[in-house]
């Protein structure tokens, strides 16, 4: 038989894209499930965006760009580095690409050689790992508790680098815990790279605007950090825009044409209507983004003490992007319904198909003893779906 290449094995398909299907496939079947599982606003784009769409196509943006985009989305993007984050850019070191997966992508590609570590703090986002070992970099995970807001110190980052360490990865505003590094927590972690002048930070701010405490600080501000760190960004989260698949990252110049040149071969460049859109997105107000973040913050209030009401779940209060991360190790070696709960995995089925709630898995973010639930759906769904989450878990004994 033929065989696929080698690297397939190193690597698997989303546990959140798995669950999304599986949702969809029984909701197929006539089932009414109720969908937890998916990471993206359920809001629509806003209509200057969309409005900037449809002009591009009438004035006929519909050619090949430039790989790493038009010179005025880059140039917008630098602007915006500049007013939410107070830092310079030029528009030669942003390369815009098919949304903030590619834009990682991109910047592996771009750094990692076999054999490379790469330390990333769990839970963390599924995606990171799976790149890292289709480059033959070698995961280093670090545990994150929820005692401390499963963030990583000062003291585990530097217990965890070795002289192969070449990245760490982590995203703040965190999917799926929703944790988000202050000022000072983010300074401590900085002092710590300040001495290991060989790493590169790989910073995923794509959930910077869904934030409930205050502003967004991007670890790049940090003494010369900014040398080696690959902010990575887009329109997906903040703007309801996951469908047009706009991201980029902002770096130093040589790894911007680095990621210029695998993008040339892999994609070309992203939408170019899309980019049109991006110039309104990230020129424009911001005030159905913020009218956006209320709700999730009053959904978010909702959810949590909700949660807290169950017995058996433990939670942290998540302080920015939409997801719940409760621990729920309390129910594994239950049973009900004929289906026994030995791990995560087993409970997330157990709640698909006998409570007819859709969350993904912790053991996708490198957390066995959680479940993701996003809460970036609406009032309705989400009372319906604690509702049937609450029942589920007290059926098992
Ligand atoms: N980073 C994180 C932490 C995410 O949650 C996501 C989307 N789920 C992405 C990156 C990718 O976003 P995009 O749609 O821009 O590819």
């Amino acid at each position: 038989m033929l065989q696929l290449a080698e690297r397939l094995s190193r690597i698997s398909e989303p546990q959140t894209i798995k669950m999304a299907k599986l949702s969809r496939e029984l909701k197929a079947q006539g089932i009414d499930i109720v969908d937890l599982s998916i990471g993206e606003p359920d809001f629509d784009t806003p209509v200057h965006i969309r409005d900037a769409a449809k002009k591009a196509i009438d004035e006929g943006f519909t050619h090949y760009t430039p790989v790493a985009g038009y010179p005025e989305v880059k140039k917008a993007v630098t602007v915006k580095l500049q007013r939410d984050n107070g830092l310079t850019y030029t528009p030669e070191q942003i390369v815009v690409s098919t949304g903030a997966k590619q834009s990682i992508a991109n910047a592996v590609l771009s750094i990692i050689n076999p054999g490379d570590e790469v330390i990333i703090p769990t839970p963390y986002w599924v995606t990171y790992s799976e790149l890292v070992k289709l480059c033959q970099g070698e995961v280093k995970f670090v545990a994150c508790g929820i005692e401390n807001d499963y963030k990583i110190t000062p003291a585990q980052l530097e217990a965890a680098i070795t002289p192969k360490t070449r990245m760490f990865m982590f995203s703040s505003p965190c999917n799926p815990t929703g944790s988000v590094y202050s000022r000072e927590e983010l300074e401590a972690l900085a002092a710590v790279f300040a001495k290991h002048p060989q790493i590169y930070i790989l910073s995923d701010e794509i959930y910077e605007y869904i934030n409930y405490i205050g502003a967004h600080t991007s670890i790049a501000s940090f003494g010369d950090l900014k040398e080696r760190t690959v902010i990575i960004n887009g329109l997906s989260k903040g703007f309801a825009m996951t469908g047009w698949r706009l991201g980029y990252l902002a770096a130093p110049l040589h790894i911007a044409k680095a990621a210029d040149k695998i993008q040339s071969q892999f994609t070309s460049a992203t939408c170019s209507i899309t980019q049109k859109a991006a110039v309104a997105a990230l020129t424009g107000p911001l005030d159905t983004a913020n009218d956006m973040v209320a709700e999730f913050r009053n959904r978010r209030a909702f959810v949590y003490n909700a949660m807290k009401e169950i017995k058996g779940l433990v939670v942290n209060e998540p302080a920015g992007a939409f997801y719940m991360f409760p621990d729920v190790s309390a129910f594994f070696g239950k049973t009900a319904e004929g289906m026994e709960v030995n791990n995560a995995d087993d409970l997330c089925m157990y709640l698909l198909h006998k409570a007819n709630v859709s969350l993904v898995t912790g053991a996708a973010f490198g957390a066995p003893n959680c479940l993701r639930m996003s809460y970036a759906s609406s009032m309705e769904k989400l009372t319906e779906g604690l509702k049937r989450l609450k029942a589920g878990l007290e059926k098992l004994q």
